[in-house]
């Protein structure tokens, strides 16, 4: 593989263009050249540079624009429409998909200096997701059960991981265990836990649409997985918590 920038290759004309070279392919060549995966639910922040995140959502909004109109929008005379592309190319890279572009927000960890070793849950945690598959929203609930390590973190810092690591399109199974590893790299706690129960618009919007059913998976690591009666005093904690809603 060169160092070079990619032309960009035009699949009408069968020529590469010259001229300047779209955000995204530039992008895109950089993770190549690091071999770093750029699937759905990866955070590609740390190879955006200054600058380049205003690009990509101009690139996206021509895009959304383009797709409005093989819609057969109109959207030079809807006032409705008019500028829809750009508040959806906003809405992805600032709001819903922000998983992706935006850094980790900052969590600062503490020293366990109580050595505190009882185990606690938090939630529930409301995350908001996107299918991979049809970029509809998944929304639902999260907990988060701990038995602490070294370090501990602050309770709302969960939800602040938890909104990062969703914010991105996702299946649920994997989101959840893209959760479990970054809270993991915060505190490593000695056991770790999490559930959660979520509505797919996939299912409810369109499909089989069925508006009732949602879908609860979890994790355990750790102590949660090699000791039955912590895993169950973690699910029993979390029964108490819902059933006090
Ligand atoms: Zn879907």
């Amino acid at each position: 593989m060169t160092s070079t920038l990619p032309t960009t290759f035009n699949s009408l004309e069968n020529t590469f263009d010259t001229g300047p070279v779209p955000i995204s392919t530039r992008l895109r060549h950089r993770l190549q050249q690091a071999g770093a995966s750029f699937l759905a639910n990866d955070n590609l922040a740390e190879y955006l540079q200054e600058g380049e995140l205003d690009q990509l959502e101009l690139e996206v909004a021509g895009k959304v624009r383009e797709l409005l109109r093989s819609l057969v929008i109109d959207i030079d005379n809807d006032h409705n429409t008019e500028e829809t592309a750009e508040r959806v190319a906003r809405m992805y890279l600032h709001e819903v998909f922000k998983g992706r572009y935006h850094k980790q927000p900052k969590i600062a960890s503490f020293p366990n200096v109580k050595e505190l070793d009882e185990i606690y849950t938090v939630g529930p945690i409301s995350v908001r997701s996107a299918c991979s598959h049809h970029l509809v929203p998944i929304l639902g609930n999260c907990w988060v059960g701990i038995k602490p390590g070294e370090r501990v973190i602050g309770l709302s810092k969960f939800a602040r991981i938890a909104d990062w690591v969703f914010s991105r399109p996702h299946i649920q199974e994997e989101a959840v265990m893209i959760l479990a590893d970054e809270i993991e790299k915060l505190c490593e706690p000695k056991g770790l836990g999490i559930v959660v129960k979520a509505q797919h618009y996939c299912m409810k919007w369109r499909g089989v649409k069925e508006p009732q059913t949602s879908m609860v998976n979890s994790v355990v690591r750790g102590a949660f997985r090699h000791d039955p009666s912590l895993k169950q005093e973690f699910f029993e904690l979390i029964r108490q918590q819902e059933s006090l809603l």
